[in-house]
């Protein structure tokens, strides 16, 4: 499995506090776990799928989380 290129880390926006890194966890179907995915453009339903991804742009977010007053801020890389 690729490593998912990492954001640059600074201290939180908000207070200046440290921010850990995780992701905004998805439950597909089979009970497998994913990370949540940033989709270019408004969200069109589909009948079958729930909703259309058909030939969006898709990039997994990473979220950071910061320790002291829980601001979080993600990246979609
Ligand atoms: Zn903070």
């Amino acid at each position: 499995m690729n490593a998912l290129p990492t954001p640059t880390q600074g201290p939180c926006v908000k207070c200046g506090g440290t921010q850990d890194q995780g992701f905004l966890l998805e439950m597909a179907h089979g009970n497998s776990y994913s990370a949540t995915k940033w989709v270019a453009g408004a969200p069109e339903k589909s009948f079958w799928l729930g909703l259309k991804l058909n030939g969006k742009a898709q990039y997994s977010v990473q979220t950071y989380r910061c320790r002291n007053c829980g601001y979080l801020e993600s990246y979609a890389l």
